[in-house]
């Protein structure tokens, strides 16, 4: 299976948290001084042992704001 990398846009995140609920070794919320809380990525490579948790916090973000892109 390829390696991939976690792509956010904050610009949709919301700052809910579902993210974090599902995988805390990657995501966490933290207060940027935007206005909302947002998604901060701890590791964007995280390797083939988070994958499913990382997949859970994609399905599960209610705005749809993290992608997962497979790389070479
Ligand atoms: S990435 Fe999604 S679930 Fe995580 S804080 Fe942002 S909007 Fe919420």
């Amino acid at each position: 299976m390829p390696d991939y990398k976690i792509e956010v846009d904050l610009l949709l995140c919301q700052g809910h948290g579902v993210c974090a609920d599902e995988c805390p070794e990657i995501f966490e919320v933290v207060d940027m001084g935007t206005g909302y809380p947002k998604v901060k990525v701890r590791n964007d490579r995280p390797g083939e042992a988070l994958r499913g948790k990382v997949q859970d916090a994609v399905d599960y973000c209610p705005n749809r704001t993290i992608r997962i892109v497979d790389i070479d």
